[in-house]
């Protein structure tokens, strides 16, 4: 078995499904698991955001657009005018949820769940008709059932052992040359719909790929492969051959979007290769990434945006704040904050942090625990491993960093963006 995974680029259009269908040509024993077309998912975050806010028509306006959007490309993938009944059905549902649901801000997770879901239904619904229709057979599998989550919405963990059993009996119920299954969603114990966290697709696909014993797992990108930086923000970039899992994994945790940082996990316990390979051209070789890869020799830079800076101090100027940590981070993680870089001194804690929803309410909650809290909005982390001074001249240097972490290999800075 092998395992490709498709993102939302590569099938925003239907050519981009034509392509799809080109790159599984003949291949048999092939799980396929495909992310929402395009910016689907950013368009549900809206309708989500409108059942927020309280304003049913924007979010039935928004699921309008989405419906045309789609409609487009199965009428251009049917040469004509077509109606798929199960896609038309899932946009049905949705509407039925913007406009019954009786919303309450702590099912906010629950509700994004319910909504951002439909994307790879739907995307998965319409391949999985047009495969059919274009000479490819293939078995639809509901990855709400096959893939158990933890009981938590927005970024749920799967429970891998658990959802063994329930994906081989999927497939074992449907025998086919291909399985095509949604990315980013699964099923919590109370079965509702959760998601695994945005882009969370690459891990789906990772977990599928380690329950299925798959020989290898392919991310077919609409790049050529692996960069050293992202060449919109830095033109020298170059691309990486072969990298190892603890290097990804580092990568992807600075904010390198290769791959979702927990890709890699369940790939590297059964030893199985991921390639990284382009969309357009599948004769390039892409990137490997394996267990025995040599550590990448060229330099690595990262950005990662949308950060906040909080300085934590305790009001008593207590100079054992190590003894807090513990209150501190607990408290980060009732509040689902996901910490990128820390930084102390004698009387401060300085918190590199994604900018989530919940950091007011974290920040009042820990000035209820008596801290000073300081915010700083707006900020990026940057980091660079294997640096020169050349790189730290060219790219780092400036007046805007309010933290700066060095390794013999690694700086990392925090500054205003
Ligand atoms: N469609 C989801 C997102 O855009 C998951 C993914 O693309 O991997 O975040
Ligand atoms: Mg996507």
């Amino acid at each position: 078995m092998k395992v490709y995974k498709f993102g939302g680029a590569s099938v925003r259009n239907a050519e981009g499904v034509r392509n799809l269908r080109k790159i599984i040509d003949d291949e048999r024993n092939l799980f396929i698991v495909v992310s929402a077309m395009g910016k689907t998912t950013n368009a549900l975050e809206r309708v989500f955001g409108g059942l927020q806010r309280g304003d049913r028509a924007a979010s039935l306006a928004t699921i309008g657009e989405l419906r045309e959007y789609h409609a487009a490309i199965v009428g251009e993938l049917w040469h004509g005018p077509k109606r798929l009944d199960r896609v038309e059905a899932l946009f049905g549902e949705l509407e039925t949820i913007a406009n019954e649901t009786v919303y309450r801000p702590e099912d906010a997770e629950l509700w994004y769940d319910a909504i951002v879901s439909y994307g790879e239904l739907v995307s998965t619904t319409i391949i999985s008709e047009y495969l059919n229709y274009a000479g490819v057979t293939n078995a639809w599998i509901d990855m709400r059932r096959c893939l158990l989550t933890e009981q938590r919405h927005k970024d749920a963990g799967v429970d891998i052992e658990a959802s063994a059993p329930r994906l081989r009996a999927a497939l074992e119920a449907r025998p086919a040359p291909v399985y095509v299954g949604q990315g980013f969603i699964g099923g919590a114990p109370d079965g509702t719909t959760t998601t695994l966290g945005r882009e969370g697709s690459d891990y789906s696909a990772a977990v599928a790929a380690h329950i299925l014993d798959a020989e290898s797992m392919s991310v077919w990108k609409d790049v050529d492969g692996v960069l050293n930086a992202d060449p919109k923000i830095f033109p020298d970039a170059e691309q990486i051959a072969e990298l190892n899992y603890l290097d990804t994994i580092e990568l992807a945790y600075s904010g390198a979007q290769i791959i979702h940082p927990k890709t890699i996990k369940p790939l590297q316990n059964k030893n199985i290769p991921l390639y990284v390979r382009p969309f357009g051209d599948k004769r390039k070789p892409g990137t490997v990434i394996r267990g025995m890869s040599a550590p990448v020799q060229v330099p690595i830079l990262i950005l990662k945006k949308d950060q906040v800076l909080l300085t934590i101090r305790s009001r008593d100027f207590s100079f054992v704040l190590e003894e807090k940590f513990a209150t501190i981070f607990a408290l980060l993680e009732r509040f689902r904050i996901k910490t990128n870089l820390i930084h102390n001194s004698a009387v401060n804690l300085s918190l590199c942090i994604d900018r989530t929803w919940h950091i007011d309410e974290a920040v009042v909650a820990l000035r209820d625990a008596g801290f000073d809290v300081m915010k700083a909005e707006q900020m990026e982390l940057l980091t660079i491993r294997g640096y020169t001074e050349a790189l730290w001249n060219k790219y780092a240097r400036g007046p805007r960093i309010f933290v700066c972490q060095s390794t013999q290999a690694t700086v990392r800075i925090v500054r205003k963006a």
